[in-house]
Order: structure tokens, then sequence, then C-alpha cells
């Protein structure tokens, strides 16, 4: 196509030249006959020189045609640079486009191809050229690429297509193809253009997405089963629990039974290790409802005072135990809210025995105060043997204790802080730590006063 249009710019120019030099003898030959009749003198030379005078018109005209000719050939000249360059500028879109572009006739031979899908099979460009594209196909998928071939016929366009190709080596490679159709002037298909992309790397990235979100799904099931197990077990394990420490306390309570002073306290230490078994249990009980996201929250109004009073009395005893203070403050205008109370109570039972159990000297504060609108902050603070700062980032993990020789002397099981935690977080508030080794620590909560019941809440809230 480009070769017949320079070809014809050549023959126009050659044609326009020979026209020039026509033009220029037939006005030398006039020139010639002027001068020769002017030479003359008889009646037949007025009528020779009244051709001529005519001739020299005509020759005038054709000079005229002549220059715009010129003018007309300049603007070609100009229109054909501007087509050079502008062909010039899409050969090398072509060219260079980091994607594979190849052209074919209606058989799928291959007439053009960019450095790019050289590259891809692995043949140099003038190789390719020639060639059927089903040889960069690999043989078991040549059918299926041939059938397809033959229904581009019948479609225009054809959509983003994967299929198998492969380089002249026989490496073969995931690729998407996408097929434009050329038709002649009356519109008869002739050939297509393809767009050819490699997209081993974006199939491996989705089969490694498949695989993780598989991975995830087993994860999840896993987690659902531990669970499930999780609390299926601690269901089992509370009733002879609880028939451990009922017959417990009957023994030492009944009137009757004159047991041994050894006795007693053995009874005494199976009652004690009873009740600490029943909170371990009821702990895994609930952190596994939690981790299931299975914990709903029985959510009513109470009065918060109340509620920090009643708790604080409970702990009471524990604090006098060990001779340390507790001290409630107060400051609500208005103490009701609307939130779980036994979660809740758990909470600052959580809380009030811990700040109890790593105290030694000194005491325990709870404050209760109304922040920000609608926003209830409740602080718990000992002067106790505090968290080394290297723990305090991880204190809310489940299993994770401080200091592992102290917790072996205070016994626990790591999942207190983790079950507060998500507690709070299921209360829609949050926790936080502050403390200094030896100076004490602060636990400080805050939740809303009313809590959204968990079905009227949207994902992010
Ligand atoms: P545990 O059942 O072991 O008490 P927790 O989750 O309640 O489990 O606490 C985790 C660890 O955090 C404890 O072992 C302890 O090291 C540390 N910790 C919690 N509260 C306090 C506190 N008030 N003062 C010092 N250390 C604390």
């Amino acid at each position: 196509m480009i070769q017949v249009e320079k070809e014809t710019g050549k023959n126009f120019e050659h044609s326009m030249d020979s026209f020039v030099h026509k033009v220029d003898t037939v006005r030398e030959r006039a020139a010639n006959l002027q001068q020769r009749a002017d030479e003359l003198s008889s009646p037949q030379v007025d009528i020779k020189s009244a051709a001529l005078e005519e001739l020299h018109s005509a020759l005038e005209e054709l000079h005229v045609a002549e220059e715009e000719l010129r003018a007309q050939n300049e603007e070609l000249a100009i229109a054909r640079a501007v087509a050079e360059a502008e062909r010039q500028r899409y050969q090398e879109l072509f060219e260079f486009a980091p994607d594979g572009y190849l052209v074919t006739d209606d058989v799928g031979i291959i007439k053009e191809a960019n450095r790019a899908v050289a590259s891809l099979f692995k043949i140099s460009q003038q190789k390719i050229i020639g060639k059927p594209l089903a040889n960069f196909v690999p043989i078991e998928e040549r059918r299926c690429f041939r059938a397809k071939l033959n229904q581009l016929h019948q479609l225009d366009l054809t959509q983003e297509w994967e299929l198998q190709l492969c380089n002249r080596e026989g490496a073969t490679f995931d690729a998407a193809v996408t097929i434009s159709t050329i038709h002649d002037w009356e519109g008869k298909v002739i050939g297509w253009r393809w767009l050819v992309r490699d997209i081993t790397v974006r199939k491996q990235t989705e089969a490694q997405i498949r695989n993780i979100q598989l991975q995830n799904l087993q994860l999840q099931e896993a987690a659902r089963l531990k669970s499930h197990f999780l609390a299926i077990m601690s269901h089992e394990l509370r009733s002879p629990m609880n028939a451990i420490i009922g017959f417990s306390q009957l023994l030492l309570r009944y009137p009757h039974t004159s047991l041994a002073p050894k006795q007693e306290n053995m009874v005494q230490r199976i009652l004690n290790s009873g009740r600490h078994l029943l909170t371990l249990i009821d702990e895994i009980l609930d952190f596994s409802k939690l981790e299931a996201g299975r914990l709903e929250l029985k959510l009513q109004e109470l009065n918060l005072a109340e509620v920090v009073t009643a708790t604080v009395e409970e702990m009471l005893s524990l604090a006098e135990q060990k001779n340390l203070t507790m001290e409630v403050k107060l400051d609500l205008h208005n103490p009701v809210i609307f939130n779980d109370k036994t979660r809740l109570r758990q909470v600052l039972v959580n809380l009030l025995s811990n700040a109890i159990k790593f105290t030694e000297d000194g005491g325990v504060q709870i404050e209760v105060r109304e922040v920000a609108e609608n926003k209830i902050a409740i602080a718990v603070k000992d002067t106790g043997i505090g968290i080394a700062e290297s723990d305090l980032g991880h204190i809310f993990e489940e299993f994770r204790q401080g200091n592992q020789t102290l917790t072996r002397e205070h016994g626990g099981t790591g999942l207190g802080l983790a079950i507060t935690n998500r507690l709070v977080n299921v209360m829609q508030g949050k926790i936080t730590v502050e403390s200094n080794l030896d100076q004490g620590t602060t636990f400080s909560v805050e939740i809303p006063r009313q809590v959204v019941p968990q079905k009227f809440r949207s994902f992010d809230a």
C-alpha cells in the first residue's frame, strides 16, 4: 500500500516534468514561428500572424495551467510528507508496543508482527512472517483454535479470549488475545488484527489467590470446629465440676460430719481447686464464643453506679486479705446506660481482680466518669508491680502472660485480658493500658452509653 503510494508519487512527478518540458518546447517553436513571420511581408503573412497570435494566447493559458499544476503538486507533496510522518508514527507505535501485535490474513497466516510478539514466540520478526499462527498453538489445542478461527468469520469482534500458546522452543504459556476483523472495501473479511498478551503471571496470581481463599476457608472451618469442640467440652466439663464443688461444700457445711482437721483441709482444697477449674472452664467457654463471634450481649437499661459499687463490694474481701485500700470515684450525672449487666460486671471483675492480684502495697482505685458525647470512661488503677514495656503491646493477646514466674505464683490462664478486650470490643468500646514497672498500672475502658444491638449495626461500625 505504502509502496503503491510512493510509485504514484514518482509517476506524478515524472509526468509533471515532461508536461513542463513539452510546454517549453511548444513555446520555443511558437517564438521561432513568430520571428519568421515578422521577417515576411505578404497578406498571407497577416493570416499566419493571427494564427500565431492565437497560438501564443493558448500557450499563455497552458502556462497558467502549468502554474496551477505546480501549486497543486506542492500541496500534494506536503500532504504526502504529513501522511508519511503519521505512518511512521503508527509504525513505531506498532513496532515498539509492549503488547504483542499481529496481523493475519483470513486463514490465519501471519502478515505483520511487532517485536513484542516475536520475542513472545522466541522467533525473529522476519521469520514469523508467512507462518500460520496455529504453529504457535500447542498441538492438542489446535483443533479448538481452528474452530475458533472459523467462528471469527461470522463474528466481527471477539471479547478477550484466553488460550494456551507456545513459543518456537515448545514452551507453553497462558495468553489473552483480543481480535478485530479487517474488511476490504466490499465488507469481505480479509484478515484479523491480534493483540496478544502473556498472562502467565496473572494466571499464577489468580491460582495463588484461589489457593489462599481455599486455605482461608479451611482455616475458618477449622476455627469453627475448634470453637464448637471447646464449647461442647467446656459444657460437658461443667456438670461434673458442679457436682465436685457442690458435694465439697456439703461436706464442709453438713453439721453431722465430723471431719478431722486434716480431712477438712483436704476437702477445702478440693473445693478451691474445683472453683478454680470452673473459672477456667468458663473463661475458655467465653473465649471460644467470642472468637467464633457467637457471643451475644443481653442488652438492657442498667444503673452503672450500682453495678460498679456492687462489684467493688464483692471484691472488697480479696483486697482486705492483702491489706489493700479500695477506692471508688463516681462522677456521673446520669448513671443509666444501655449494656449487658453480666458482661460489664465480668469486665470489671477481670480488671479489679488483676489489680488486686498484682498489687502488694497501696491499693486499687476505680474511677467512672462521662466523657464526650454519650461516652463513659472507666479507669482501674493500682499501685502494683506494673507491666514491662516489652509486655504492654501483647497484654491483650490470648494466653499471654507477663513475667511467667510471677504468673505461676499468681495462677491464671492468660485469657482474662483477651476476653476483657474482646468483650469491650463487642460493646463497641476500646480498652487501653498504661503502666510503669514497680509503680502501678491503669486500664482505661471507654464504652458508649448506649450499645447498639448487633443486628442494627452496619459492617464497618
Ligand atoms: P491471667 O489469667 O494470667 O491473669 P490476664 O489476661 O488477666 O491473665 O493477664 C495477663 C497478664 O497481664 C498477667 O499474667 C499479668 O502478667 C499481666 N497483668 C494483668 N493485669 C495486671 C496488673 N493490673 N498489674 C500487673 N500486671 C498485670
